[in-house]
């Protein structure tokens, strides 16, 4: 036993071999294969789960119709009452649910357990939301008229998710588009679909307890190809898909060639600046953190540093030294800081983009590799590395969703964004300085062009308060805090006239 996973996972409900198809209490058996989740912890088997056949699908897409005529009519605020209560069944299963998470993904206990924290965090934002899903009332040009706006409901809202966040980004989304009035499907990662199930059956109970009827909360197991379902199906209004800017892109195209809409929260390739006048304690930590934290596997994981000619030797010795005391090993044992990659896949990404750096003329700081002996048999655990890089580099350019930063020197600011912009992507950023000039110029529209842009932080650990999302192939997509709630919403313009007469908008005369 692996530190209590065995007792988790029964109190999650999962089982050895599970049913992967679900509209929330009832679970559908289809003729598909059972995929088997293997942990990147120790490489061992932990449980099969089905996938989901276009039949089930079918059947799946159907009772969330039916279920979204019945969810649509019931008082935002009495839906918000839902997502408290399944706020409240999380805390309970946080411990649990976190260590599924970490088993599963691969993750450190820490971040699994803070990965529940947000989905929780979520709740509590979603109910105040579901008070507050305010449209704006305008003054008419027609006398005796009034004008409003109001926000409806969508419909089905289809998620995508990706393994590296496989519970966090699922509720991102769901807990508000059941505040707004929307019923859900969702396609987990097929990397982390154990996790999925457990979030299934959580929130299922809570519909269960409720009286409320199947189809609000559906989950359906596979790979692209049942994701292919919801991004083709017209039936599903919107689509929000987390993941690589490969799969964005398919996903943006098939959603739009329908127009449907979809809300894309793709790769990111993110920097931070660090001045001659940042507080180089903050900014080391802010790096290390942001570069080896979830072994690199953060869309908001720091890749590039972009450092000051003057600071640029101090920080490069101080976070090789810092690289030498970090110890890799079990993500579920609190004594390691890095855990594995994912899979035996990418660690050949990693590895192959190693030899790419070195190949364009990279200079290795400090040096990666496989980690191999006691401890490592599932061949997952990769050493976190630096390398002296130029940004024009095809590998710089590319995000590797692995433990590799790239250092870069300049001497002016503005190369310096210049450079920090230089990429496709455009996430997360972050600039390390005392001087408030720096700083507002960073954060200006002159500086950096990602969707979230910080002071003296690090480029990972966002909030669920701030809408979240990037720009360029990162896809444009908002998700969690602020007004992010209105892509899950139509929005109605009203104009009622209360009088005798039926003046023109615009003043515009037609008599008969
Ligand atoms: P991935 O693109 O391989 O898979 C993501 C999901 O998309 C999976 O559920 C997969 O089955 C599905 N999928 C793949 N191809 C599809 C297709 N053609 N049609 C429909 N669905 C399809 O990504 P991954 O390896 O699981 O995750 C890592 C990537 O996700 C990184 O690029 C990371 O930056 C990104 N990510 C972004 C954010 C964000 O908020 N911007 C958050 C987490 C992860």
């Amino acid at each position: 036993d692996n530190f209590g996973i065995q007792e988790a996972l029964q109190r999650l409900h999962v089982n050895k071999e599970n049913l992967g198809t679900s509209t929330g209490v009832e679970w559908m058996e289809t003729n598909e294969e059972y995929q088997t989740s293997y942990s990147p912890v120790n490489g061992l088997a932990i449980a099969k789960v089905q996938s989901t056949s276009e039949e089930a699908y079918e059947a799946v897409v159907e009772k969330a119709q039916e279920a979204f005529k019945f969810w649509r009519k019931k008082p935002a605020p009495f839906r918000g009452e839902i997502v408290r209560q399944i706020g409240n069944a999380l805390r309970e299963r946080k411990e649990d649910l976190g260590k599924l998470v970490s088993y599963e993904m691969g993750k450190s206990y820490q971040e699994g357990l803070g990965e529940v924290q947000e989905m929780i965090d979520i709740c509590d934002f979603a109910i105040g939301l579901s008070r507050q899903l305010y449209g704006l009332t305008m003054h008419s040009e027609r006398p005796g008229h009034r004008m409003y706006e109001q926000w409806h409901a969508l419909g089905i809202v289809g998620v995508i998710s990706a393994f590296n966040f496989p519970v966090a980004v699922w509720s991102w989304n769901t807990m508000l588009a059941w505040v707004c009035g929307d019923v859900c499907i969702w396609k987990p990662s097929e990397k982390a679909a154990l996790s999925a199930l457990a979030c299934q059956h959580i929130a299922a109970k809570v519909f269960k307890d409720n009286g409320l009827p199947e189809g609000i909360s559906s989950l359906v197991i596979g790979n692209y190809k049942v994701g292919e379902y919801l991004s083709h199906d017209k039936r599903i209004p919107l689509v929000s898909a987390t993941g690589s800017t490969r799969m964005g892109k398919l996903v943006g195209e098939a959603v739009g060639s329908r127009l449907g809409r979809s809300l894309l929260e793709l790769g990111g390739n993110n920097a931070i600046i660090i001045t001659p006048n940042a507080d180089l304690d903050i900014a080391i930590r802010g790096a290390l953190f942001g570069a080896v934290g979830t072994a690199g596997q953060r869309c908001t994981s720091t890749r590039r540093l972009i450092v000051h000619d003057t600071v640029y030797e101090e920080v490069k010795s101080r976070l090789a030294s810092a690289y030498k005391n970090l110890t890799i090993g079990n993500p579920l044992d609190e004594n390691f800081h890095v855990g594995p990659l994912i899979d035996k896949d990418a660690v050949n990404s990693y590895l192959a983009a190693i030899d790419k750096v070195k190949a364009e003329g990279g200079k290795e700081v400090v040096a990666g590799g496989l980690m191999e002996g006691e401890g490592y048999e599932s061949g997952c655990y990769v050493k976190p590395c630096i390398f002296e890089a130029e940004n024009h580099f095809q590998i710089v350019q590319h995000e590797t969703f692995a433990p590799i930063l790239y250092l870069m020197k300049y001497s002016d600011l503005d190369e310096a964004i210049d450079m920090h912009n230089g990429v496709p992507q455009g996430l997360s950023s972050a600039i390390m300085t005392t001087n408030m000039r720096e700083a507002e110029l960073f954060l200006s529209v002159a500086g950096s062009d990602c969707g979230i842009a910080n002071v003296n932080i690090g480029t990972s650990g966002a909030e669920i308060g701030g809408a979240f999302g990037g720009e360029k192939e990162t896809g444009g997509g908002r998700e969690s805090g602020s007004d992010a709630w209105k892509a899950y919403m139509r929005r109605q313009t009203n104009t009622i006239n209360y009088t005798t007469e039926l003046p023109l908008a615009q003043g515009i005369k037609f008599h008969i």
